[in-house]
């Protein structure tokens, strides 16, 4: 189900579309019209879908998480699915003037992938923040990719839900190789200058309860300088 497209050379979200409008799509700038009935959300179908267009393949949570972001972007200033031909990639979320992508996360991704991604989208000039839907990632056992994108503060997540509701965040954590041994109280992200926090590994020779105290002492630290900040 496709919920966005552009007219001319702005996004509409198919709940404020019109049917009397010819739309373009995102990812192929094919022809959009919009389709509404009393059961189905309203959407957006192909007048004539190419072969290679799978934007209305994308998952509804998906898009709704991109539909958060620009609820909180400049929505002038921002692109979906935009394509970059010289490196043949398609960015899921794009903040134009900062030369930043969002890239969605909400299915299972492999390091290679990860890696390249950021690679080509560097080349252009590009800084790439990952969003991971925590449905499928801040388990207790993490991936690969999980590990490195946390590892690089190029992640922080988010439990947007199909009606919209949850929010982008970040956490304190600690690791012990492949495993999240402790997580904070979520920290909510300001998508206008996020900033993540670095984790923390720890070592296996230390106990657990120094990792406790660890954690109070560091977790009180924390509870301060929020209060300082905020005052
Ligand atoms: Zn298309």
């Amino acid at each position: 189900m496709q919920l966005f497209a552009y007219d001319k050379s702005t996004i509409v979200y198919s709940e404020l579309a019109s049917k009397k409008t010819t739309y373009l799509c995102p990812q192929c700038g094919g022809k959009l019209r919009l389709k509404k009935g009393l059961h189905r959300r309203p959407h957006f179908f192909h007048m004539n879908r190419p072969k290679g267009c799978f934007q209305g393949r994308k998952s509804l949570l998906h898009q709704i998480i991109q539909k958060s972001l620009l609820t909180f972007l400049p929505p002038k200033e921002c692109f979906l699915e935009k394509r970059f031909l010289s490196i043949g990639r398609i960015a899921d979320f794009v903040w134009e003037p900062k030369k930043w992508i969002f890239e969605v996360q909400c299915s299972p991704i492999t390091l290679s992938e990860v890696k390249n991604r950021i690679q080509d989208y560097r080349a252009i000039g590009y800084r790439v923040f990952w969003i991971l839907h925590d449905r499928q990632f801040n388990r207790k056992r993490i991936s690969s990719a999980e590990f490195y994108l946390r590892k690089k503060q190029a992640s922080f997540f988010t439990s947007i839900n199909e009606q919209g509701k949850g929010l982008f965040y970040d956490q304190h954590e600690w690791f012990l190789r492949f495993q999240r041994l402790e997580k904070s109280q979520k920290i909510p992200i300001h998508l206008h200058s996020p900033k993540m926090s670095k984790p923390i590994f720890v070592k296996e020779t230390i106990s657990l309860d120094w990792r406790k105290r660890l954690k109070n002492i560091l977790s009180f630290y924390y509870a301060l300088l929020l209060k300082i900040l905020t005052h």
